[in-house]
This record gives C-alpha cells, sequence and structure tokens, in this order.
C-alpha cells in the first residue's frame, strides 16, 4: 500500500526514564507500524539505550486529530492501524470528524471506523448541494406532481437538515458533511 506523507500521522516517541533524568531522547515515528520500533530505535543506536530505560512516550504529534495529546505507544499504535484501514485520501475527513463530532472511543482512545464511515457523507460544494441530492436519495418526492417538487421550500428543509448534520467548511471551498452528530 502507498501512503502520503501529506497526512501520515506521526509521534515524537521519547524515553522516559531518560526525560525524567533531563536527557531528550526520541525520534519522530510514523504511528503505522509502530509497535515495531523499538527502545534501541528511540535511543537511536542500542549503545545509548541505558540501564532504567523501558517506558517510551509519544510527546508530540502530527496528523492526530487536536486533544489527543500525549499517547502511548499502543494507543499511537491503534492511530496508526486505522490510519492504515482508512486510508490516506479519507484521513483528513476522519480527523474532522473526531475533532467535531461526539464518538465512541476503545480502550486505545481510537474511534471506530464503521462509526466513522456512516457519519460521513463527504464533500459538497454547498450544504444545499447535498441536502438536495439526500432528498433525492431518501426518496422525498417520490410521486409528487413537478409543481409541487418546483415550489418546495428548500430554505427550511435545509434549515431542519442542519440539526441532524454537522456542517464543516473545508479550507479550499466547500463543505464536510457528518450524520447524527
Ligand atoms: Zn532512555
Amino acid at each position: 500500500m502507498t501512503t502520503s506523507t501529506a497526512v501520515r500521522p506521526a509521534v515524537w516517541l521519547a524515553c522516559l526514564s531518560c526525560y525524567n533524568e533531563g536527557r531528550l531522547v526520541g525520534a519522530w515515528f510514523p504511528c503505522d507500524g509502530l509497535e515495531e520500533v523499538s527502545l534501541a530505535e528511540v535511543h537511536g543506536g542500542a549503545e545509548n539505550v541505558r540501564e532504567g530505560c523501558e517506558e517510551v512516550l509519544g510527546l508530540d504529534s502530527e496528523h492526530l486529530p487536536a486533544g489527543v495529546g500525549e499517547v502511548t505507544q499502543d494507543e499511537a499504535a491503534a492511530w496508526g492501524e486505522l490510519f492504515t484501514e482508512v486510508g490516506d485520501s479519507q484521513w483528513p475527513a476522519l480527523l474532522a470528524w473526531c475533532e467535531h463530532c461526539s464518538r465512541s472511543l476503545d480502550v486505545n482512545g481510537t474511534p471506530s471506523v464503521v462509526e466513522f464511515e456512516e457519519a460521513n457523507q463527504g464533500c459538497w460544494g454547498s450544504f444545499r448541494e447535498f441536502v438536495q441530492s439526500w432528498a433525492e436519495d431518501c426518496g422525498l418526492f417520490y410521486g409528487w406532481t413537478e409543481e409541487a417538487i418546483r415550489y418546495f421550500d428548500w430554505d427550511a428543509y435545509e434549515r431542519d437538515c442542519r440539526y441532524d448534520f454537522a456542517v464543516l467548511d473545508v479550507p479550499d471551498g466547500g463543505v464536510r458533511v457528518f450524520r447524527d452528530c
């Protein structure tokens, strides 16, 4: 699988024992495959591992949801697994969903892919554009006359839809829509 490094989540893994003794020892690692990272790699070589070095902690991160904070190696690895599963094209959507919508978390603090996929309605030019497509998919106008459809109150319908969806602006234009937030 090819992954774009532009959104690939990573953590700065530090040795806690060294940290507590005043030595900032650590390095950046991508979250996917993090469970394989050894103490020697964190220390930049086995010769730098001292007695007492054992526990590591992700002190900094990138491309993880804002608010995740410090993570253990297992927690960061769980985010890596999630990234592998979701893929780099959907990762920005997952981050936005984590940051703006309530979701249930498992023991490693990561959300469920199934829940994300159910919530994710994709990117649209505008919320109105989404709402019109949604209404069509729901069969809202089934059996209606063309005239009735022409006079349908889209503004009121769109307003009501705002209660059922989260609408987030996308930096380069358009909106992201999530269901049941
Ligand atoms: Zn150490």
